[in-house]
């Protein structure tokens, strides 16, 4: 299955470019549904899934990471 990564801002932020990210949360591709529930704006910036465990994915949401170590082979 693919995923990829979706911010998600502190609240009241808009997800303008450049907006400082609160968590970096998985999704299934294309998703606004993040693996531990969480529902992110469509319009929140997303990255590659490969940019996990990166400086660049941090923080990452610690439920999703849990949740995405069991659906990836
Ligand atoms: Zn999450």
């Amino acid at each position: 299955m693919e995923h990829e990564m979706r911010a998600e801002y502190e609240e009241g932020v808009t997800s303008d470019a450049g907006a400082p990210v609160k968590v970096w949360h998985m999704v299934r591709r294309e998703g606004i549904k993040a693996l531990c529930g969480r529902m992110l704006e469509p319009s929140a910036v997303t990255q590659s899934a490969d940019t996990w465990g990166t400086p660049e994915g941090e923080p990452f949401c610690f439920l999703c990471g849990a949740i995405y170590l069991r659906e990836v082979p």
